[in-house]
């Protein structure tokens, strides 16, 4: 399919630099971009996407304006919006999202998103009253968790010195619900009402923290969940009803609801790279799982055919589409970023996720 308006799901692919344990390694770079073109080439495999950023493909900075910026209009529009960070375990998903409290994560698209937001509240607050909400929650082994959930403090436990999070016991599971009208919620995770943007930039920082210290493994634990950080804004809108003459309009309201959710996924490598023992590798299917499953919602929403021909769009198959489901495709925009090294020793990888992605158009 051509890169156009009329597709629902736009793939951009962000290269990061080479870093520096990679340079100590003797890495070297093999990714390539066509030079003036959306194009990504991989040894003998050239690939076309929506945008390509980083490496000599367009810099980084005009990622938000052009993948997360239009997402943001829409949310004042009505319209849900999923933006999506694909890759594995190093590629800069988490750069890219901004769901890490290290390294610039304020160049990343949650920060990004959440200035611009309060900047247009600001703009348009004498024409509507909004309301914001926030959700941060992780998908684990095909089981939810709030990571804002102000019952499970951070604590030191001293038997060990790790830090880690207790749960309140009897805590019922979140569960994923769809409601008569197709509104998917989360029956039982923690929405927090934000006013101010240092609301919302703690929600982010609390829920990131809250994500690398939930295991006693952080990088392992934080490599194997989807992080989704929701953003629902209700608005009230003043709206003027033209009576024909001027001097009797009527004043009425509408309302107007939307989320946007804001996915650092969890790393795409294989499961025999996840490593030997038995538990890992349960983890690695159950990842598998999610992103098995987004790929076909993805590539059956990207299929104007099989679209129009009513094709079933399986977002039963895992928590992670059956989350996103009221916000991917329909009127909804989503926007998957593949996030890829570029360097020799992750070509394998990268090839993955470059194909992964060019199916998702
Ligand atoms: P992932 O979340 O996919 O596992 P990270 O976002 O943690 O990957 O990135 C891995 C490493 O690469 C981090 O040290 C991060 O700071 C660095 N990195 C990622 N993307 C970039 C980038 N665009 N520019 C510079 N450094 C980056
Ligand atoms: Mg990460």
């Amino acid at each position: 399919m051509e890169a156009g308006e009329d597709c629902c799901v736009k793939v951009a692919v962000h290269i990061r630099p080479l870093i520096a344990d990679e340079k100590l390694q003797g890495c070297k770079d093999c990714v390539a971009v066509v030079r003036g073109k959306p194009q990504v080439q991989l040894g003998t495999h050239s690939f076309t996407f929506d945008h390509v950023y980083g490496s000599t493909g367009s810099p980084s900075c005009a990622m938000f304006e052009e993948c997360a910026a239009p997402l943001v209009d829409g949310l004042f529009q009505g319209y849900n919006a999923t933006v999506l960070a694909y890759g594995q375990t190093g590629s800069g998903k988490t750069y890219t999202m901004g769901t890490g409290f290290k390294d610039g994560y304020q160049s990343g698209i949650i920060p990004q998103v959440v200035n611009v937001l309060f900047n247009k509240i600001g703009t348009l607050k004498h024409q509507a009253e909004f309301q914001l909400h926030v959700s941060f929650i992780e998908i684990l082994k095909e089981e939810v968790r709030d990571l804002l959930d102000p019952s499970s403090m951070s604590k030191v436990d001293t038997a060990n010195g790790h830090v880690g999070k207790v749960t309140s016991p009897g805590k019922p599971p979140i569960q994923i619900r769809e409601t008569s009208n197709g509104v998917i919620t989360l029956a039982g995770s923690t929405e927090v009402s934000v006013a101010t943007l240092k609301e919302m930039a703690a929600c982010l920082e609390q829920g990131s923290t809250s994500r690398a210290t939930g295991s006693t493994n952080m990088n392992n634990q934080s490599s194997r969940s989807h992080a989704i950080f929701t953003i629902t804004l209700e608005q009230m809108r003043k709206i003027n009803i033209p009576n024909g003459s001027s001097l009797n309009d009527t004043m009425s309201e509408e309302y107007l609801c939307a989320k946007l959710h804001l996915v650092d996924l969890a790393g795409s490598e294989r499961a025999k790279r996840t490593g030997s023992d038995g538990l890992r590798f349960k983890e690695g299917v159950h990842i598998n799982k999610g992103l098995l499953a987004l790929g076909n919602v993805i590539s059956a929403l990207g299929d104007e055919k099989k679209r129009k021909e009513g094709l079933h769009v399986p977002y039963r198959d895992s928590k992670l589409t059956r989350l996103l489901q009221d916000s991917l495709g329909g009127n909804s925009k989503t926007v998957m970023i593949a996030c890829i090294s570029p360097a020799d020793i992750n070509a394998e990888e990268t090839l993955n996720t470059l194909k992964y992605a060019n199916r998702a158009r």
